[in-house]
C-alpha cells in the first residue's frame, strides 16, 4: 500500500536569513545560498518529495523590512501594506545544517515576478524571511514517474538525490534549451529524459512523454510540478486514465500562466 503523507503542521516560526552568495547555474537559473543561525534548528526529511519553503520577500529597496509577528495567542499580525513582505514558494534544493546553508534555485523568468526579480537582484547580505519547510513523503512505492518543467528541476534534483539506490522509474524534465540542463545524481534504475522548449506547444511534449512512459507492474507514485494547465492534464491522466488513488499522485500547480502566486491553488 503506498501512502503520500503531509508533513505535520508546524508552528509559524519565521526565520530571517540573509543571502550569503549567488551563482548562475545556467542561463535561466540562479542559485541563492541563504544563511542564518536559525538554520541550526531547521531540517527536512531526506525522503521528502520536493520539500519547500515560503519565502517572505521584502518590498524592493526597503532597507529595514518589517516581518509578520506571531502573537502569543497564535494570531499573525502583518505589517502595514507598504512594508509587508510578499510570499512565494520555492524548493529546498539543498540544506546543510552544519554550515547553516540553504540552497534555493530560482528560475529567472523576468521582471514580472517578485520572486524572480528578487533572485536577480540578490546580493550578499540581502535579507529574506522563510516559513517551513513543508513536504510530503511516500512509502511502499514500487516505481516512480516524475515530471516537471523548469521550476520543478530543483525538486526533481532533490528527490533523485535522496531516493533509495534501488528505486526505479523515469523522470521527464522540460527546460528551455540544452544549456538549461543540470547534472543530476540519482538511482541507476531511474532514467532521466530532458525535453527542450518553453511555452504552450512545448508543454504538450512533456505531457506526451508522460503519457508514453512505460507502465510496469507494481504500485507507482506519480509526482509532477509544472504550469497549472500542464499539471492538470498530468493529474487527469494519472487519476482518470491510469486510475491511481489520490495517495499515489502528488501533482502540483507550481505556477499559472498570467497569474501571480496567491491567485490560484496548488492542486495536489
Ligand atoms: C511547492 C512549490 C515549489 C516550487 N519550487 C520552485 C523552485 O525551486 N524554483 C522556482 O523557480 N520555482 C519554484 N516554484 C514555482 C514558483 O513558486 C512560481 O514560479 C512563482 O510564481 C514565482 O513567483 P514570481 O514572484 O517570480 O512570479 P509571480 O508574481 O507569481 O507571477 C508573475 C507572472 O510571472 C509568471 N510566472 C511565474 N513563474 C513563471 C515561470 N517559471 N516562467 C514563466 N512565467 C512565470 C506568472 O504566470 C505571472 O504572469 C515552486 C512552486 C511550488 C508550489
Amino acid at each position: 500500500m503506498s501512502r503520500v503523507k503531509s508533513a505535520p503542521a508546524r508552528k509559524l516560526d519565521l526565520l530571517v536569513l540573509h543571502v550569503l552568495r549567488v551563482r548562475d547555474l545556467t542561463p535561466n537559473m540562479r542559485r541563492v545560498v541563504l544563511g542564518g543561525e536559525g538554520l541550526a534548528r531547521f531540517d527536512v526529511p531526506r525522503n521528502a518529495l520536493g520539500p519547500y519553503v515560503k519565502l517572505l520577500i521584502p518590498p524592493r529597496g526597503l532597507d529595514t523590512p518589517a516581518w509578520p509577528i506571531l502573537e502569543a495567542d497564535g494570531r499573525l499580525t502583518w505589517p502595514e501594506p507598504d512594508r509587508r513582505p510578499v510570499m512565494r514558494t520555492y524548493t529546498v534544493r539543498h540544506l546543510d545544517p552544519s554550515t547553516r546553508e540553504l540552497h534555493i534555485d530560482f528560475v529567472l523568468h523576468g521582471d514580472s515576478g517578485i520572486g524572480s526579480r528578487w533572485a536577480a537582484d540578490a546580493a550578499p547580505g540581502t535579507p529574506v524571511g522563510i516559513w517551513g519547510p513543508g513536504c510530503v513523503t511516500a512509502q511502499n512505492i514500487d516505481w516512480y514517474l516524475l515530471a516537471g518543467d523548469h521550476t520543478a528541476l530543483p525538486a526533481i534534483g532533490f528527490i533523485l538525490e535522496n531516493l533509495p539506490p534501488d528505486a526505479k522509474g523515469q523522470a521527464f524534465i522540460q527546460v528551455p534549451s540544452r544549456a538549461d540542463e543540470l547534472p543530476l545524481v540519482g538511482p541507476k534504475g531511474l532514467s532521466v529524459t530532458w525535453l527542450h522548449g518553453h511555452g504552450r506547444g512545448e508543454a504538450q511534449s512533456l505531457l506526451d512523454a508522460v503519457r508514453s512512459a512505460a507502465w510496469p507492474e507494481g504500485r507507482p507514485l506519480v509526482w509532477a510540478g509544472a504550469e497549472a494547465s500542464l499539471a492538470r492534464a498530468i493529474r487527469l491522466y494519472a487519476r482518470k486514465e491510469r486510475r491511481l488513488d489520490r495517495d499515489q499522485c502528488h501533482i502540483l500547480n507550481y505556477w499559472k500562466s498570467g497569474a501571480p502566486e496567491g491567485s490560484f491553488d496548488y492542486g495536489g
